[in-house]
């Protein structure tokens, strides 16, 4: 817990002073924690695969491996886990890039149904393997301002998140839909696992899991939900997430038109 480091004596000019002056060390100190947070929790991201490569090439090395199906087992898990940090490694550069604004955005005039569409029809493969039933209902008049690859790419992360935190024989139901003259709204809602009431501020949040141990398992990065967020900012938009543990969840894209 952060100590203010000058005492306020008094309400005039000087115990003002002091008091900005606390107000600054505090937000230096905040911003000093979240940097280490964020580097030890990188360090623990990619540790965890790395030693799973060291170990089972190891294995490999001594002999410990007898059959080729064998081998071929140990070499499916290093690839898996080379995969792991290589996602790894891609969004956190790109999470960088567009929280440094580094590279400008293509903003362009899009019929937003198109790509809502458009990205869920790549889902397909994924809703037919865990026979989800998907239902569609966009406005196809909603025009917006935006960068096309980026908005593919919240769409895609939501999709992603709702196809994988919903169980065989789910349901996702995507609506495009104005929300006054101004501004529209998209509604990812799945019949999943839900996220407990507690937990929903803190998602967004760079490597922030509901189930550290078993979503890590399950092979996302922990940042999908960060991306989102900054792409939906930079398109002056909000994100606002509701959730029914058991029930499912609900994730609102609010943009203007
Ligand atoms: P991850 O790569 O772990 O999915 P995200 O940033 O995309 O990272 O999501 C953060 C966490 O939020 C997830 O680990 C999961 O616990 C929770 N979450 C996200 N979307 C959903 C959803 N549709 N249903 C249930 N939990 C979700």
């Amino acid at each position: 817990e952060y100590e203010a480091q000058i005492p306020i004596q008094a309400d005039d000019e000087i115990g003002r002073l002091a008091k900005a002056f606390n107000i600054m060390a505090k937000a230096i100190y905040e911003e000093d924690m979240r940097k280490r947070e964020f580097l030890a929790n990188v360090s623990h991201e990619l540790r965890t695969p790395l030693s799973y490569v060291k170990g089972y090439s190891e294995a490999i090395l001594q002999g410990m491996v007898k059959t080729k199906e064998e081998g071929k087992k140990y070499v499916k898990l290093i690839h898996r886990e080379a995969g792991r940090m290589e996602r790894l490694v891609r969004d956190l550069l790109d999470l960088a890039r567009l929280e440094e604004k580094s590279v400008p955005l293509q903003k362009t005039l899009l019929v937003f149904a198109q790509v809502v569409e458009g990205t869920i029809e790549k889902y397909e493969p994924f809703l037919q393997e865990k026979a989800i039933t998907i239902t569609v209902d966009v406005n196809p008049d909603i025009i917006i301002e935006g960068d096309a690859d980026r908005i593919e790419q919240v769409i895609h992360n939501l999709l992603d998140n709702a196809i994988r935190y919903t169980p065989t024989g789910g349901e996702i139901c995507v609506r495009l839909t104005p929300a006054g003259n101004e501004r529209c709204q998209l509604v990812i809602r799945d019949s999943g696992k839900g996220i407990p009431k507690d937990k929903l501020p803190f998602l967004g949040q760079r490597f922030f899991r509901v189930d550290a141990a078993r979503t890590r398992t399950e092979g996302g990065t922990g940042l999908g939900l960060a991306i989102v967020k900054q792409i939906v900012q930079l398109h002056h938009g909000t994100i606002t997430f509701a959730s029914e543990e058991g029930k499912g969840t609900e994730v609102v894209i609010d943009l203007p038109i």
